[in-house]
């Protein structure tokens, strides 16, 4: 067989073996064709409705059915956007129904790049929660949590932590099992531009009544919710030092990432942040400018669970850790757990409930920790029942005025 022969030869047999939708000799192959009909070699499952519905106080659930009857769930909500988030998650439907929902990086890749405009919280939060119930179906399809599918579990039991901002919720929140909390500025809203030396005392010395009431055993971070001037996060981060807080969470808005950097580099305490951050492109320039070592990637608004793995991924090579921000409903906490049992660079994952009156089976607490879950997918079933005088609601994002001129402050 000369070479010309033999060329013509492999080419037939690959041909052959791969069917005609695959050309050789340079020719195109049909993309659109090859994710229509790849179904390796499972049973076909195909996406049929995208569902979401509005659960008090202000969360939007997912649910996405299929025609193999597994049904995954999510939570795709920018808080106080219920309503745009639900929309926007009908248009990624119009791309959705009728494929496979076990592709789930071709489709992030296919939802978040030929939108065009990329990125933004509505858009990524819309994914965030679709992204979520793609994994839920994939994790039942095979019988094994999500974790798994990303190759954990790395611990045996998840550290969560509770909202405080008295001694008195401090010390029950400890009573009920926590030790990691997270509290606020004391009256925030008002420090103005240039706070005055009362005020920067006050909120350090409310701060030191919640390490004395748990003592120096407990984890309490604490949020200036970027809510605090850079000219006064300085001077507040200066006089809680001495009460070596868990993190400083955005110390201010991150919208510049060289002032965060700034602060950083003036304190021992770690600065955390993620919350209003997006995906790995968002994440990127606050590790290269060493703006925070603590990152909170929320797994309804940073691009879902594997972008919350590629972050902490990413996170890992700065010796940086992941903190899943969460302030939502038990999808986006399951999310997070999920993501907290895969990385090696996990340190404590945010919740506002465990599930109870959302879910069957809702989360124990038990010396700081949440048990690893073990159900396929998210681990969680939704209780219809429960959830039926919880149906609707109208939160709105809070307004806030200085009250010494009316002028608008952040909350
Ligand atoms: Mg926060």
């Amino acid at each position: 067989m000369n070479q010309r022969t033999r060329r013509k030869f492999i080419q037939r047999t690959v041909a052959a073996a791969f069917g005609s939708a695959i050309a050789v000799s340079g020719k195109a192959i049909n993309p659109k064709k090859f994710h229509q009909d790849y179904e390796g070699n499972k049973e076909s499952i195909k996406i049929t409705k995208l569902e979401t519905f509005k659960v008090k106080p202000r969360f939007l659930f997912l649910k996405m059915h299929t025609d193999a009857g597994i049904i995954g769930l999510g939570e795709p909500i920018t808080e106080g956007r219920a309503d745009t988030c639900a929309e926007a998650v009908q248009e990624i439907g119009k791309y959705l129904i009728g494929k496979d929902p076990r592709k789930i990086t071709h489709h992030w890749q296919a939802m978040y790049r030929h939108s065009f405009y990329r990125g933004g919280p509505i858009l990524t939060s819309a994914l965030s929660g679709v992204e979520q119930a793609l994994w839920d179906i994939k994790g039942k399809a095979l019988g094994l949590p999500i974790y798994d599918l990303l190759g954990g579990p790395t611990r045996e039991r998840i550290r969560v932590y509770a909202h405080a901002r008295t001694p008195e919720s401090i010390r029950k929140a400890r009573e009920e099992g926590y030790t990691a909390f997270k509290t606020g500025v004391k009256n925030s809203r008002q420090s103005g531009i240039v706070a005055s030396p009362r005020f920067i005392e006050e909120a350090a010395d409310n701060f030191a009544e919640l390490r004395e009431a748990v003592g120096d055993d407990a984890d309490i971070g604490i949020d200036f919710h970027g809510a605090i001037s850079p000219q006064n996060a300085a001077l507040l981060i200066k006089a809680l030092e001495p009460y070596q807080p868990y993190f400083i969470e955005e110390p201010v808005q991150c919208q510049n990432v060289d002032i965060m950097a700034d602060l950083a580099k003036k304190t021992h305490i770690p600065i955390a942040t993620g919350e209003r951050i997006f995906t790995k492109w968002g994440f990127r320039e606050i590790l290269e400018k060493g703006a925070a070592s603590i990152l909170q990637p929320d797994m309804c608004h940073a691009g879902g669970i594997f972008e919350g793995r590629i972050i902490a991924g990413m996170a890992e090579a700065y010796y940086a850790a992941i903190a899943p921000h969460n302030p939502l409903g038990p999808i986006s906490l399951a999310a997070g757990l999920q993501l907290a049992a895969s990385i090696p660079n996990f340190l404590c994952q945010e919740q506002v409930t465990l599930g109870e009156g959302y879910i069957t089976k809702p989360f124990q607490v038990e010396e700081g920790y949440v048990p690893l879950p073990t159900d396929p997918g998210l681990g969680i079933t939704l209780d219809d029942d429960a959830l039926a005088d919880k149906m609707g609601h109208d939160w709105l994002n809070p307004e806030t005025y200085l009250e010494s001129d009316g002028s608008v402050v952040d909350w």
